[in-house]
């Protein structure tokens, strides 16, 4: 009796790991579904890169270099004094070596 049940056991629980390997393709399967269905994304027109890079070089700002420290700083922020450019109010203050 006890052979039967250990039987019937094993049964239930192939049944029961095949069932869920199963769903698990499925859903796989309904995602590659839904992802298939999305509209394809805009393919860019031709010379986008180039456009692109122009784009960013016209967004890039100017950089200064700090006539006391010599750090670089975008030219909006220059404080500038005796001709010449600075990164900040504090080093234009600064005696110019
Ligand atoms: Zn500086």
């Amino acid at each position: 009796m006890s052979r039967i049940i250990f039987w019937l056991a094993l049964v239930f629980l192939v049944i029961f790991a095949i069932r869920s390997k199963i769903r698990e393709a499925q859903k796989r399967h309904q995602q590659q579904f839904r992802q298939s269905q999305q509209p394809p994304a805009p393919t860019p027109a031709p010379g986008y890169k180039a456009r692109a890079a122009t784009q960013a070089a016209n967004d890039a700002e100017v950089m200064l270099q700090c006539a006391h420290c010599g750090v670089f700083y975008p030219a909006s922020e220059t404080v500038q004094a005796n001709g010449r450019d600075y990164c900040s109010a504090a080093h234009a203050a600064l005696p110019s070596a």
